[in-house]
């Protein structure tokens, strides 16, 4: 008996406290930017009105914080990195009636268990301020000194001492992105407090206190004032305010969405629904609205304990909030005055005219306001003669040169000519039975392929007749930056036009037809989403766009002959069943299939 309780003895030792802070810590601080949020919210709950982030490669080497908040005396300087030091709470009641971001006394504990942490703090009416360095949990420093009136705090070297975190980060673009996502969540949960954000040096914003409006615009660009429209709405209970991006301003993927309660940023499937159902007569299916949305509530009325970053809140009644959000959001777009019966198509024949800004320069190079990149190659010294192509001239001897046969495997090999279904699939008779084609599809396989083998010296770019001015947000502006080159070998021609702003002066010829505007936001939106993406380069994840992009805007209604050449190059690809975001293009429907349907 006494053996054994010796053996377990040995066995159970308690963690030292920098081990189990470093594992606790892990829970907190999964990635820079989740330091940067805590850090944010602490000097936004010290009462700060100004609030400065620097940021060096992703925030691995350098997050510092510079608020001129309360900042803490030497002795709460010190407790502040002890686990569950919080000033914030002091009974379990308390959380009930919480007005601070923060409340469970981790953040600075865990930072301090996996960071080089030095800070700098100041009370308005103390002399001297207090210096204090930290690493690994362990104080290394502490002395008076001189210093503003808040609290400073840099973070060095973050997971220094924990190489696996370390190995798990993602480049410092990514990072980066992960940090400014963080930041504006803040910003704009705070826009009567004043924020910096600088990162590599650059000053990337500088926002004064204003409005909700003006800090949104602030952030993403003069454009977006015309972008959004106004939401309020208000029960006993419950109050909303915020805008929400007018019906044309959709996003192809989810993008700039945003719900804050009480000032805290909050992620929710049950109340972006409840916006989505709003939005429904407004909007294509599939599209994704934009919004930033504000409740204010009875602290007592939500519980935010319930995940440990917080970003995900239970309301006490939760369907009242969905019910007076959805009426919220129809109310206000009803005033903007927009039919259910909007003509989305009418966007296809959009033609963009040039803003009164936009610099009118002649021309260089003639562009052929005909082109279609879809169109039979034309044999040179002949006009193409629509019609004139049969199916028996592609098997003949008379062959035009481009049009190679079909692949035996297409089975292709019966003669008919294809037509079209709805504007949708090409059908086309082959041996077994019926072919159909999905346009779309095979346009975006095709182009998806052309673009991924096109280099530089191919020169695809069309110039642009009026050069289009693009207004980017400031992150937008710097992911553009990861993929110039790529841009730049797919055929696009732009310079720099001021801050954040470019100026489009030449397109992919395949994209000509539509507005490089939305081009230029599309493939950087969908860039975006695709950052995870290992298998894919950033020129495979740009010609897939761009693909869809020239796709969409192609001929709707293509001609017979047409029909032949996007057969002919279907086959031609290397993955010619599949359309590059993995959709089918092509299906068979055997003979024995379609003689089932009319037995008896
Ligand atoms: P919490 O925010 O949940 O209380 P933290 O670990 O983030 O826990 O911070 C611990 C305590 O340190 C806070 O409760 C607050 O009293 C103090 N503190 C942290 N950051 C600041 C700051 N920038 N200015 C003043 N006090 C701060
Ligand atoms: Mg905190």
């Amino acid at each position: 008996m006494y053996f054994w309780v010796w053996i377990m003895a040995s066995y159970i030792q308690l963690l030292p406290d920098h081990v189990a802070n470093q594992i606790a810590a892990g829970e907190v601080i999964q990635r820079p930017a989740s330091a940067v949020k805590e850090l944010l919210e602490n000097a936004v709950d010290a009462g700060a009105r100004n609030i400065q982030l620097i940021v060096k490669d992703g925030g691995r080497t350098l997050i510092q914080v510079i608020d001129n908040g309360s900042g803490m005396d030497e002795f709460d300087a010190r407790l502040c990195f002890a686990r569950h030091a919080t000033s914030k709470l002091r009974q379990a009641d308390d959380l009930w009636s919480l007005r601070t971001m923060g409340f469970r006394g981790e953040a600075l504990a865990s930072i301090a268990a996996v960071a080089q942490v030095e800070m700098r703090t100041r009370r308005k009416d103390d002399e001297t301020g207090c210096l204090i360095e930290i690493e690994g949990s362990e104080i290394t420093r502490q002395e008076a000194t001189a210093c503003q009136q808040g609290t400073s705090i840099a973070v060095r070297n973050l997971f220094y001492n924990v190489p696996a975190r370390r190995n798990f980060l993602k480049s410092n673009q990514v990072e980066t992105r992960h940090i400014f996502d963080e930041f504006y969540r803040v910003a704009l949960a705070f826009p009567e407090i004043a924020f910096s954000l600088v990162s590599q040096g650059d000053e990337v914003h500088r926002l004064m206190p204003g409005s909700f409006k003006q800090r949104i615009v602030a952030i993403y660009g003069q454009s977006w004032n015309e972008k959004i429209i106004q939401v309020n709405e208000e029960n006993t209970s419950i109050k909303i305010t915020g805008f929400i991006g007018k019906p044309d301003f959709t996003r192809k993927t989810r993008g700039e969405q945003f719900f804050f309660i009480n000032n805290r940023f909050i992620k929710s499937t049950y109340l972006h629904h409840a916006v989505q159902m709003g939005y429904q007569d407004f909007i294509p299916a599939g599209d994704h609205p934009i919004y930033f949305i504000r409740f204010d509530v009875p602290p007592a009325s939500i519980d935010i304990n319930i995940h440990p970053t917080k970003t995900e809140i239970k309301f006490e009644d939760d369907r009242t909030a969905y019910g007076i959000l959805l009426s919220s959001i129809r109310k206000a777009l009803g005033a903007f005055a927009l039919s259910p019966s909007l003509d989305f198509e009418a966007e296809l024949q959009f033609v963009p005219l040039p803003s009164r800004s936009t610099e009118i320069k002649a021309p260089e190079i003639k562009v052929d306001p005909t082109y279609n990149p879809f169109d039979p190659p034309k044999p040179a010294g002949t006009s193409f003669q629509m019609n004139k192509i049969r199916w028996e001239e592609l098997e003949g001897r008379n062959e035009p040169e481009q049009l190679s046969v079909l692949p035996a495997e297409s089975e292709h090999a019966e003669k008919s000519l294809p037509w079209l279904l709805h504007g949708t699939y090409i059908c086309s008779q082959v041996k077994s039975g019926l072919m159909l084609i999905d346009l779309q599809g095979a346009r975006e396989r095709i182009l998806y392929e052309r673009f991924c083998t096109r280099t530089q010296q191919q020169g695809a770019s069309q110039q642009l007749l009026f050069p289009t001015l693009v207004e980017l947000s400031k992150a937008d502006y710097a992911l553009f930056g990861e993929i110039e080159d790529e841009l730049q070998a797919l055929g696009f021609d732009y310079e720099p036009f001021g801050d954040s702003t470019l100026k489009i002066t030449g397109v992919p010829a395949e994209a000509l037809n539509a507005d490089a505007r939305k081009t230029i936001e599309q493939i950087l939106e969908n860039y975006r989403n695709e950052s995870g993406n290992q298998h894919l380069s950033n020129k495979e994840k740009i010609a897939k766009s761009l693909a869809k992009i020239g796709a969409r805007y192609s001929d709707r209604f293509p001609g017979t002959e047409q029909m032949l050449i996007i057969i002919d190059k279907l086959f031609a690809c290397e993955a010619g069943n599949s359309s590059p975001s993995g959709r089918n293009i092509i299906q068979i429907i055997p003979m024995d299939e379609l003689a089932t349907r009319f037995a008896k």
